[in-house]
């Protein structure tokens, strides 16, 4: 029998277990990953989070996608701390893009790194 404990629900993440019939061993079911391993995020939170940004629809959109589905959404607050890590992690990569494109455009093509041609012989 498949149970979910209300009380251990993280976000979206639910927290199933299966119970055995016979001798009544109860089996956790991992329905989402922690993001790290000190934290209390799971992965599934993160990535509603990511796409609710992608998307446009933010906060709003995503509480009506989840009142749609019957499933309690993740809290506000919640919400808003995995926006500020997913655009720091945003904001560190377009600078390492941005880097990159300096260096190439500011750069005669003499003095690309070698492994820059083995990059275009590999496509
Ligand atoms: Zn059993």
């Amino acid at each position: 029998m498949i149970q979910e404990n209300e009380s251990r629900k993280r976000g979206l993440m639910a927290h199933l277990s299966a119970q055995c019939s016979l001798c009544l061993e109860e089996t956790p079911l991992k329905t989402s990953s922690f993001i790290s391993k000190r934290g209390k995020s799971v992965d599934v939170n993160m990535r509603i989070v990511y796409h609710s940004i992608e998307s446009g629809s933010g906060y709003e959109g995503l509480a009506s996608v989840c009142s749609i589905m019957n499933m309690p959404c993740i809290k506000k607050t919640a919400y808003y701390q995995h926006v500020e890590t997913i655009l720091d992690a945003l904001e560190v990569e377009a600078e390492i893009d941005m880097k990159k494109v300096a260096f190439f455009m500011c750069t005669p093509a003499s003095k690309y790194p070698q492994k820059f041609f083995l990059l275009l012989l590999e496509r």
